[in-house]
């Protein structure tokens, strides 16, 4: 049973997932050389490495079968596969009660799940093609219900560590999903925003964002659906943002169609990010509304944060972040390459 806890700062809302179970020196995170040498559990062929997965998506004569592994066997020829998480930051149950403030914590109650998301060991996201992105898309889609399906599940989180940079714990490119017995603090503090911009002018601040930057000096790319730009107060260099045009609360309710969309305006910006930046190393985020009962809504999106300078004590220290490159300068760089990589992918170049 985990022992791991969700602590609440002092003071401030800051929350940590801290762990009790490991003595005596870091964690493995800070000591990547001994993972060196070792086989990569996410290749084909080394499956029995990694807990059985609940979904494994299979092409069978063009079209996606969903299967799972029964123990000890493992479905083979997966494109995706999904499982829980040998080395979990939240399990669904523990040994841990709960304790007051000002020394606040409470069991870090949740599921913890990786994503192998392509069976090829080097591929970069950059590469991926819109047919793989859309399979990842439909199976976050359908792991995100049946999370928000589970007891004690408050909010979801789905992200992509990619390369050491970005905190990777393996270079096999993967996702994961996570959920909490609460909301970020903050996806709170976005949605305490949207519902205060509701309540005084009746309208989503997100939607009024999105008419904004659309065709601005930040904006980057738009598709039937979606618009990417590279947000006002940019922490990152490069770091940009992808929003549906459309006011649109929940991601568990895109049609067939916005997913399609999504995978190509992913292709596009993860592809003009790598001629832009090179294959850097990035963190890609969806923020989305909990899907339980709350009226804490925001309009969905991603946001992508490339990694290329490490934090110093203004961003770990007081949360202020300095950034060498204008999130316009970013964007006149991305808005040419990404077109290029959307020609590229529709053909048309
Ligand atoms: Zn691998
Ligand atoms: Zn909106």
């Amino acid at each position: 049973m985990s022992k791991r806890e969700l602590r609440r700062d002092y003071f401030t809302d800051k929350l940590v997932l801290v762990g009790k179970g490991s003595p005596g020196g870091p964690s493995r995170d800070l000591k990547p050389d001994k993972k060196k040498s070792k086989a990569c559990p996410f290749c084909p062929g080394n499956e029995n490495m990694t807990p059985p997965a609940d979904v494994a998506l299979v092409e069978r004569e063009g079209s996606l079968i969903k299967m799972s592994d029964e123990d000890p066997d493992r479905v083979k020829g997966w494109v995706v596969r999904a499982f829980p998480n040998e080395s979990p930051v939240v399990t669904p149950e523990s040994s841990n009660t709960f304790s007051e403030p000002p020394i606040y914590s409470e069991p870090a109650l949740g599921y913890d799940y990786v994503f192998v998301v392509t069976p090829e060991h080097k591929l970069s996201f950059s590469k991926f093609d819109i047919n793989q992105w859309t399979n990842i898309l439909s199976c976050v889609q359908d792991k995100m219900k049946w999370f928000y399906s589970q007891k004690g599940v408050a909010y979801v989180l789905a992200y992509i560590n990619y390369g050491a940079a970005a905190g990777a714990e393996q270079p096999h490119p993967h996702m994961r999903m996570i959920s909490l017995p609460r909301l970020p603090p903050l996806i709170e503090a976005e949605a305490a925003s949207v519902q205060q911009s509701m309540r005084t002018w009746g309208t989503c601040p997100m939607c009024t964002i999105v008419n904004l930057e659309s065709g601005g000096p930040r904006h980057i790319l738009s598709t039937d659906h979606f618009i990417s730009f590279c947000p006002w107060a940019s922490a990152h260099s490069f770091e940009f943002w992808i929003f549906p045009k459309r006011h649109q609360t929940s991601f568990l309710r895109l049609s067939q169609k916005e997913i399609n969309d999504l995978s190509l305006i992913l292709r596009s910006t993860l592809g003009g990010l790598s001629r832009s930046a090179g294959d850097v190393a990035f963190n890609l985020i969806f923020h989305t509304s909990s899907e339980k009962k709350t009226t804490k809504q925001i309009h969905w999106h991603i946001e992508v944060y490339p990694r290329i300078k490490d934090w110093s004590a203004l961003e770990r220290g007081v949360g202020i972040f300095v950034n060498e490159t204008s999130p316009e300068d970013a964007a006149e760089i991305l808005q040419r390459d990404c077109k290029k990589e959307l020609a590229e992918v529709l053909g048309i170049s």
